[in-house]
């Protein structure tokens, strides 16, 4: 069996990581071991890496089962960056490349294939018993199960894996799985044996927020606020319906940001255009049902949002879990409203598994109304219990205020009582807040005793009194009956006095402008702020430059190269040889010798410039710099004059610029020229430093 320092020098030396995350050791272990095992871990708890350490670690080839080419691709192509011999077999691929790659799994040159579960079982399996197989990985294995959500026919037939090589060790990994899911994967998968691993659902790097009864304009305003936070930054907006996506990118689009569409609804060629995109920092943001980002390992993802409350929790966090997956910050902000909940409970009622959906919709909508610390409920919810606040929540940032809300929600009781329950929301609030819609007066509605009781309160807060009513359970839609409001048993003794009732405080983001810029301001504030005392931007943007250029040149997704975090790391540490460069986090062997030395330049350029030249000196370097050139055309253009004559004027400025104390790096950025250069011609003129 590897020892552990082993697995720890392959982590470092391939990966570029100092430490394991929880479980991965175990697991590996257990694998190279010889045993069977379930793994279940949320996106981003660094799932791969098991069955690719595990791989590295053994003699011979493993095979990952994976349905989503477009994974299969990302992490082809990040092992390959790393120098890793990783191969996929799909049908993106042509033929002779497939039979290309198949040869050479053969002559035992591959050391990870990755294969989409069609391909296996439709003949591969029978032609990889002439192989050397060190282990099996099932990834999103919940695809199995019919009980699982994405249930995938061809799936079942992996059971015969077990038969076909028994002393290969099969891995099994899903994100979410629920306790049947998880029977039914090692019953079909024919692993009853299995040692299960759950590894902590808890992603504290992603901030929760949930905004309730935003009307369409403040939510595009919120929105368009979140995308400004975060400039450059990629992120994710889930939408119920496919029209919601188009319209929301329309109008994003008018405000100016690099928006893409991404749906089932648009051609096979359309959406991977989008993916690619997205992935290259072409577009900043996509709008986009649930079907997008299944297969996609972007890690710098820093904000989702969901335009509108998700169907279910494993959803809903499958969703926010495709951010930060660097384990850098991300933000998620959960929008949602009584329509979400009308629709929602249409698809419930028209879906085959009613009773499951239902429940399912309704602990969305619990944690949606959370009163209390909003990880907790998602913890809970996986089966965990965390016996304290997370302090990255709006409710643990602004714990909710509560008033006597027993004579309001009394009111609305009665209104909708005194109507013999025939009324929907709309109804209601016009009666509360004395309407005379045609509705209510072709009705006789003006003239019930609760007409105009509730005129004091706006439209809009009676709209969320009336979902906090129905949260609470006072009330009940009837869903069958024209969406008329009943009141239950509940509601009744509300309404004769026999309980009070607390209601949550509505607080509101201000749009105004006067807010909005305030708000700007602060936060432009911060980023200085923590910009100071942590790391330079100005150096991480001109590494982004370097990183940009890489990838470009590779075809590459940017994070393939270096991931944010190392990025981070390296604006921090400024290394300035390849050997503390290849220390840095994320950055392994292969990828310190292929392309340091590219980085290292930069950091060195930049490093000493900045400890001497005062802040506003540097503006005047500056435009030599350019954003948009390469490294070497910088250079060209930075030494351009490297040859040129000396002039009389020349001469002179050059002593001022010794006079006024610059060292001898500067006054060649100054002036264009070469550090040689600048010391001969002293030398000729007699000056000294
Ligand atoms: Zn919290």
């Amino acid at each position: 069996m590897m020892e552990i320092k082993d697995l720890k020098h392959i982590l470092k030396s391939q990966f570029g990581y100092d430490s394991f995350r929880p479980m991965q050791e175990e697991i590996i272990q257990h694998t190279i071991g010889g045993g069977n095992s379930l793994v279940l871990m949320p996106t981003g708890g660094g799932k791969s890496l098991c069955f690719q350490i595990s791989a590295l670690g053994m003699e011979g080839m493993a095979v990952i089962v994976s349905p989503l080419i477009s994974l299969m691709k990302d992490q082809v192509g990040a092992l390959k960056a790393n120098g890793i011999a990783a191969e996929a077999l799909n049908s993106s691929n042509d033929e002779g490349l497939n039979r290309d790659i198949i040869n050479r799994c053969l002559e035992g040159k591959v050391k990870l294939l990755y294969i989409s579960p069609e391909r296996l079982v439709g003949g591969m399996m029978h032609l990889l018993l002439q192989a050397h197989i060190s282990l099996f990985a099932i990834d999103e294995a919940h695809c199995i199960s019919s009980w699982g959500h994405d249930f995938r026919p061809e799936y079942t037939q992996l059971g015969q894996l077990r038969e076909l090589f028994p002393d290969v060790p099969i891995m099994a990994l899903t994100a979410t799985a629920d306790k049947i899911t998880k029977q039914d994967i090692l019953k079909q998968m024919n692993i009853e044996d299995a040692q299960t691993f759950i590894s902590s659902f808890d992603r504290p790097n992603l901030s929760l927020d949930v905004k309730r009864g935003y009307s369409a304009r403040e939510k595009l305003r919120s929105i368009v606020e979140l995308i400004h936070r975060h400039p450059g930054e990629s992120g994710i907006i889930y939408c119920l319906a496919r029209k919601t996506t188009e319209e929301l990118a329309d109008k994003l689009q008018k405000e100016g940001i690099a928006t893409g569409v991404y749906h089932a609804g648009l051609p096979n060629s359309e959406r991977d255009r989008v993916q690619d995109d997205f992935v290259a920092d072409k577009i900043q943001v996509i709008c986009d049902t649930i079907a997008f980002g299944m297969g996609i390992d972007k890690s710098n993802v820093r904000f989702v949002a969901h335009y509108n409350l998700p169907k279910s929790i494993e959803s809903f966090y499958q969703e926010i879990g495709r951010g930060g997956r660097d384990g850098l910050p991300c933000e998620t902000v959960l929008y949602y409203n009584l329509g979400d909940i009308i629709t929602l409970r249409k698809f419930v009622d028209e879906s085959g598994q009613r009773e499951i959906n239902l429940e399912k919709l309704q602990r969305m909508q619990e944690y949606a109304e959370a009163q209390v610390c909003r990880r907790r409920i998602l913890l809970n919810y996986f089966g965990e219990t965390s016996d304290k606040d997370c302090g990255n929540c709006d409710v643990c940032h602004m714990p909710p205020s509560t008033f006597d809300g027993t004579v309001l929600v009394q009111k609305a009781l009665s209104a909708i009582l005194r109507t013999e329950e025939q009324i929907g929301f709309t109804l209601t609030i016009d009666i509360l807040r004395g309407n005379f819609s045609p509705e209510v007066v072709s009705r006789g509605y003006d003239r019930i005793k609760t007409f105009a009781a509730g005129r004091d309160i706006p439209y809009r807060d009676w709209h969320d009194y009336l979902l906090q009513m129905l949260q609470m359970g006072f009330i009940e839609i009837a869903y069958n009956e024209d969406r008329h409001i009943h009141v239950t048993e509940l509601g009744k003794k509300v309404l004769y006095g026999k309980r009070t009732i607390q209601l949550a405080v509505i607080s509101r983001e201000d749009f105004s402008v006067k807010a909005r810029r305030q708000r700007q301001k602060e936060n432009a504030a911060k980023a200085i702020d923590e910009a100071g005392k942590s790391e330079d931007m100005e150096l991480f943007n001109k590494l982004k430059e370097v990183r940009k250029r890489i990838a470009d040149e590779h075809h590459w997704p940017a994070y393939v190269v270096l991931s944010d975090k190392s990025l981070h790391h390296l604006a921090i540490e400024m290394p300035t040889t390849l050997v503390a460069f290849g220390n840095t986090f994320g950055i392994g062997e292969h990828k310190r010798d292929s392309f340091g030395a590219e980085f290292i330049d930069v950091i060195k350029e930049y490093a000493p410039t900045k400890e001497v030249l005062p802040f506003d000196e540097m503006a005047t370097i500056a435009p030599v710099t350019e954003k948009s050139l390469s490294y070497m055309e910088r250079q060209k253009q930075l030494h351009a004059k490297a040859y040129a004559p000396w002039t009389d004027e020349d001469d002179n400025w050059l002593k001022q610029l010794v006079k006024d104390g610059h060292p001898i790096k500067d006054i060649a950025s100054f002036m264009e020229r070469n550090n040689g250069a600048i010391k001969s011609r002293m030398k000729k003129l007699g000056i000294e430093l």
